[in-house]
């Protein structure tokens, strides 16, 4: 042979085995499987499985499929005590609505009925809790180091009732408290914490249509059903003992109790130098709690990291697996929760599949959780009782609801700039010729209202991202028109049902674009961090110190 030819099949050669040197991010990606996706939506979202209510036959159905579903795509057991399951104890509690809060001022007395001028309850595990205090008004109650922000002044509250604003303080300076965006400081979750931290009696939340985002009507709704907590094994004496809201009318009521001016108050915690006011009214309340202990269950896959120095590094992916079973009184009485959240279950089996072909350096979880619907308390009890360390976590991707019309032009990140994922999702998004953009409603905090939180209250980086609403070979308008359909009809509806006329690519697309965002994270050099305005970055830096 010429020397010339020689080279050519050398050249060749080599050619032909670069060629064929695996590229397992497109192995992975050719595991992804339309078919399959809709299949185990199918089954999940079946009537059989009852609408995968907490504690219920519905549950153990959905648990023993999930964790037969992960052993056959390659994930092994999540749990280090060697199952697919972590055990989440829940407390289902129904209050006393006959009570009345007793308000005793000087100038007389106020009694209030449950549901039309207050609601209250207690999430202690305990057949009774009698409040008793002098009320405070604490302005917005909160405490925000990282603002200069302290609304309490120093102030000893053991023992009393705070009352306070809702939403985080609408001051004009847009670099306080996130602008026009809701922060953590502005949700009731985040009041009834503070006011457990700094030993209050009672935590009474100032009721206004337009800061909270939904009318009193969906404060008192369903107040006298069975509502669900954590066990968490101390009987909850850590949370405060009474926690509750009062229509806006009471509460200036109270103020007139006290000869003071509720209007002129609010004025007051607008301003940084706000001091809490003793309203010198006496606050009481009897409240008597029904108890039912119930076992629900996370359930957790992993996918093994290939890098041995790595391996003992997380990446996890979260979606909730629990809707909300079966109840109202129509002709349909299963709530299937289909899109809500059999889309977002499915996802995590399928990315559980890709993972497995793929293996990144570090190692992958997969975690459905239960009880999303009743107030992230799978995901809440997962953060606090974390089977992987969270300084050794590196983020959390959460999906909950899929796009089930078509493929979009654009992708949404919910409390999009709070982190360095932002990053990695522009990146995967830019593969599939699509344009990241923010939450639409920032005002409403979505960013609170899912399973990544309870992770990014432990510090965890974690995004939410969402097909946007710019879709591929539709009119203009056609995303919000859908999406304002779903909302009306059947979101928490039993009419949330598969349909046959979804068309899930958009949903595949989506599922490629967290499988990349998720390896990118799992192989890169530098962990994730919060932006330095994040209110998640002081815990996340104390976590990572160690402590
Ligand atoms: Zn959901």
């Amino acid at each position: 042979m010429e020397v010339g030819r020689v080279w050519l099949l050398v050249l060749m050669l080599i050619l032909a085995t670069a060629a064929k040197k695996p590229d397992p991010v497109r192995e992975a990606v050719a595991t992804f499987d339309q078919k399959a996706f809709l299949e185990n939506i199918r089954t999940l979202a079946s009537d059989e499985f009852e609408g995968r209510s907490p504690g219920t036959r519905g549950e153990e159905l959905t648990i023993k499929f999930l964790a037969k579903k992960f052993a056959e795509v390659g994930a092994s057991a999540g749990n280090p005590d060697g199952t697919y399951f972590q055990k989440v104890p829940l407390v289902g509690y129904t209050i006393d609505t006959g009570a009345s809060l007793k308000l005793i001022g000087s100038r007389g007395e106020l009694s209030l009925k449950f549901a039309d001028d207050y609601v209250a309850w207690t999430r202690r595990l305990v057949e009774e809790v009698q409040m008793q205090g002098e009320v405070v008004f604490v302005g917005y109650g909160v405490q925000a180091p990282e603002y200069g922000w302290d609304d309490y002044k120093g102030l000893d509250v053991k023992g009393k009732v705070l009352l306070m604003l809702i939403n985080d303080p609408q001051v004009p300076d847009e670099r306080l408290f996130g602008g026009k965006a809701m922060t953590y400081y502005g949700r009731w979750t985040y009041k009834y914490e503070i006011a457990a931290k700094l030993g209050a009696a009672g935590a009474i939340i100032i009721h206004e249509t337009g800061p909270a985002g939904y009318g009193w009507n969906v404060v008192r709704n369903g107040r006298e059903r069975e509502q669900f907590t954590i066990d968490s094994g101390n009987k909850n004496l850590g949370l405060c003992p009474v926690e509750g809201w009062i229509t806006y009318e009471k509460a200036e009521a109270l103020f007139k109790l006290a000869g003071k001016d509720l209007a002129e108050a609010k004025r007051a915690a607008l301003e940084r130098n706000f001091r809490p006011l003793a309203l010198e009214v006496k606050a009481e309340l009897l409240l008597k709690n029904k108890l039912r202990y119930v076992d629900s269950h996370n359930v957790i896959a992993k996918v093994e990291g290939s890098d041995p120095k790595l391996r003992n590094e997380y990446v996890i992916y979260v979606a909730h697996w629990d809707h909300f079973g079966i109840g109202g009184s129509g002709a349909d009485r299963i709530y299937n929760g289909a899109v809500d959240n059999a889309t977002g279950t499915a996802a995590l089996l399928e990315l559980a599949k890709a993972f497995s072909k793929a293996r990144p350096k570090r190692s992958v979880l997969f975690l459905a959780v239960t009880a999303e619907e009743r107030g992230l308390l799978g995901s809440a009890y997962y953060a606090e009782h974390p089977l992987y360390p969270h300084n050794k976590t590196l983020a959390v991707i959460n999906i909950d609801s899929m796009n089930v019309y078509g493929r979009t032009k654009d992708v949404v990140v919910i409390g999009l700039g709070a982190s360095s994922l932002d990053d990695y999702v522009r990146a995967a998004a830019r593969l599939q010729d699509r344009v990241v953009k923010p939450d639409p409603e920032p005002e409403k905090g979505y960013y609170y209202r899912s399973d990544h939180f309870s992770f990014a209250k432990h510090g965890v980086p974690a995004v939410y991202a969402e097909s946007g609403i710019d879709y591929v070979d539709k009119p203009k308008g056609y995303g919000m028109q859908v999406r304002e359909r779903y909302v009306s009809q059947d979101y928490h509806q039993p009419s949330d049902e598969v349909r046959e006329d979804w068309d899930l690519s958009g949903a595949m697309q989506d599922i490629e674009l967290l499988f990349r965002v998720g390896y990118e994270v799992a192989n890169a050099k530098r962990m994730p961090t919060w932006r330095p305005k994040s209110e998640f970055r002081a815990i996340r830096e104390a976590s990572l110190r160690g402590k």
